[in-house]
């Protein structure tokens, strides 16, 4: 390689090593706390003492090959002659070269072992700090998902914070990678250092040969290793988007066929990206051939030098010679480490840069924790929509304009309008989980504080149109809003007697259920989503279309439940079919987010039932109504 090259390579190997590296370190280090601070301190402290005993004991074994094949050598030196001045006995135990070459290896023994012994320590150090940064990530941006507003998963920032959450192993291990390249290169250059302190003149010009060498191959190799990193990320997220779809949609994937596209999709992805996960694979071993073959071409070199040029005594070529192939030995593979730890970095940090964007937006703008709920915080009276508009996150325009109604305490409160006008909307809102954009929601008249809106929470029951079922046992599900307590017994059991959910009695209320429901019908899910609202003894609830897939006879047995439900209870009823409204007190018809009318439903079901029918006419074969 022509040297101007080569000190080039060099160049951009240090500008890598020291400013694209080293900017992504601090990134990492100054959002971490102080205690995980200390800790990487510690770790680069244990680091700095492995690479000290690393050079002792390289020297070491110089020594011993010194004072075996040229002992007088080595009693020749400075530093040993002022030894013995000082203790005149070791100058006559050493006379005899035996025990020289005894305490030699001796020396080199105890190195060793204390070499590794570090070695086992930092690798076990350094293991520690990379899982605690990415539970530090992982801890700061779930803490974030769980206190961000409702509002903020409706927008999507949810599934950002979630892959953010999947990346922080990759975080954790760019950031111990990177202190990692840090202390090998430190190594090889101390390595290096001690070696032209010990073998000057000959060894300059071959560890330039080496380091240019080595820069050369690592600037031959970056740009296309990052070029491929990205794009096996890429490929990577292509692959799961494949399989996860194919998965969470397996019925439909079945019925439609669909099983050789899935399987030819997965399969050309998997191929697209075959020659860029070798590359990734091959390419730090590129830097090591490269760097093996440079360095024992070093030895003959050396030795050539050294007898034609100089016309060194063998004592002299043996320590220049063992010095070198200790460079092939140890020093190598350490330059190849941190070229390897560098490619490495270059893979990982597409990823984990994304996680510290997401940590770093977590502490720049916390969501701040809930706050205890308001103990005085009663609703007596009822609640009210004062002009509430609500426009959801990213959207064009309001889902709701400027409602205006009163839901007396103890109502039974129908919400009717056709799919789309906004029953669910007012349902989120009415369960505060989100807050109106316009306008307000007052409870008695006020409207409603932080810790007054907690405690507002508190009491409301909540079945959604798609019950969320989590994995464990049926009463684990029934006692949700205790979860984490032990649940009580009779509690569950009245809660499943009230929502006719049979299977609570007939399988017992351990019966396991898998995520998603698995082990439910979809009427039983919704049931026992019902017997959930019930068990936390609401004050308010809202059902929104909580009965839509229950046949006839168990809708009317769970609305006959509801309906005899305390008056204390404030009921919104959000049905598909209007027979199961026609019980309330007060009906609300929306349309396109406005209020029609309020009013009681023996004036507003005949007039709704009217407007569907001349807005959607029954077909030929005489389907049922058409939206709810
Ligand atoms: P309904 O329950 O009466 O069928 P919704 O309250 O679910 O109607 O929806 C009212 C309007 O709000 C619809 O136009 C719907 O497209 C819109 N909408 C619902 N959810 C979202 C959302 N997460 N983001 C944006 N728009 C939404
Ligand atoms: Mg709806």
């Amino acid at each position: 390689m022509p040297m101007p090259g080569g000190f080039s390579a060099i160049r951009a190997l240090s500008r890598s090593l020291f400013e694209k590296c080293f900017a992504d370190f601090l990134r990492v280090y100054r959002v971490l706390p102080s205690w995980l601070k200390r800790s990487t301190l510690k770790v680069f402290f244990c680091l700095a003492l492995l690479a000290t005993t690393e050079v002792l004991s390289l020297l070491s074994i110089s020594f011993l090959a010194v004072s075996i094949a040229a002992p007088e050598r080595l009693l020749g030196l400075g530093a040993v002659a002022r030894l013995f001045n000082l203790f005149p006995q070791l100058k006559e135990f050493f006379a005899d070269p035996r025990l020289l070459a005894l305490a030699a290896s001796l020396s080199v023994a105890g190195l060793i072992a204390a070499k590794n012994a570090l070695s086992a320590l930092v690798n076990v150090k350094a293991a520690q700090l990379d899982t605690r940064v990415a539970l530090f990530a992982g801890e700061t941006v779930f803490r974030q998902y769980l206190h961000s507003p409702y509002t903020a998963h409706l927008a999507g920032d949810s599934r950002i914070m979630f892959q953010a959450l999947g990346w922080r192993g990759q975080l954790g291990t760019m950031f111990r990678t990177l202190i990692l390249v840090y202390v090998y290169a430190a190594i090889s250059l101390v390595l290096f250092a001690a070696l032209f302190v010990a073998t000057p003149g000959t060894l300059l010009l071959i560890m330039t040969v080496v380091m240019a060498t080595g820069a050369g191959v690592y600037k031959a190799v970056k740009g296309k290793t990052d070029v491929a990193g990205r794009r096996a990320a890429e490929y990577g997220r292509r692959e799961n988007q494949v399989s996860l779809n194919a998965m969470s949609g397996l019925r439909e994937t079945l019925i439609y066929r669909q099983q050789r596209t899935f399987f030819s999709s997965f399969r050309q992805v998997c191929l697209d990206c075959l020659a860029d996960r070798t590359f990734l694979d091959v390419a730090p071993s590129i830097t090591m051939w490269t760097l093996e073959s440079v360095g024992f071409l070093l030895i003959p070199s050396t030795l050539g030098v050294m007898y034609l040029l100089q016309d060194a005594s063998m004592a002299r070529i043996t320590g220049t010679l063992t010095m070198i192939m200790l460079v092939s030995w140890r020093v190598l593979p350490m330059l190849n480490r941190a070229m390897l730890s560098l490619v490495v970095v270059r893979g990982l940090r597409h990823a984990a840069l994304d996680c510290l964007g997401q940590v770093q937006a977590a502490l720049d703008d916390p969501a701040p924790e809930p706050p205890e709920p308001d103990p005085h915080f009663a609703l007596r009276r009822g609640i009210s929509f004062k002009g509430v508009s609500f426009r959801y996150p990213k959207a064009s325009g309001d889902s709701l304009s400027e409602l205006d109604f009163f839901i007396p305490c103890g109502g039974r409160v129908g919400i009717i309008g056709p799919s789309g006008a906004g029953k669910s909307t007012v349902a989120l809102i009415l369960s505060g989980l989100a807050r109106p954009t316009g306008g307000a929601v007052l409870a008695d008249g006020r409207e409603l504080g932080p810790a007054a809106l907690e405690a507002y929470r508190l009491r409301v029951g909540y079945v959604p149109q798609s019950p969320y079922i989590m994995a464990g046992s049926l009463a684990e599900n029934v006692a949700f809003s205790q979860w984490g307590k032990p649940w009580d017994e009779e509690r569950v059991r009245r809660a499943c007697r009230m929502a006719e959910l049979d299977v609570a009695f007939e399988r017992g209320l351990d019966m396991p259920i898998g995520g998603n429901g698995a082990g439910l019908s979809g009427g039983q899910a919704q049931r026992l989503s019902i017997a959930r609202a019930l068990y936390a003894g609401p004050s308010v609830l809202i059902l929104d279309e909580a009965t839509s897939a229950l046949d006839t006879g168990v809708e009317a047995a769970i609305m006959k439940t509801i309906f005899a439900l305390p008056q204390s209870i404030t009921t919104i009823i959000i049905a598909h079919r209007l027979s199961t409204v026609e019980r309330c007190d007060t009906l609300i018809r929306i349309e396109k987010g406005r209020l029609v009318e309020t009013g009681p439903p023996a004036l507003l079901l005949p007039r709704y039932q009217a407007w569907l029918e001349a807005s959607f006419p029954p077909s030929a074969e005489g389907s049922a109504t058409p939206a709810s």
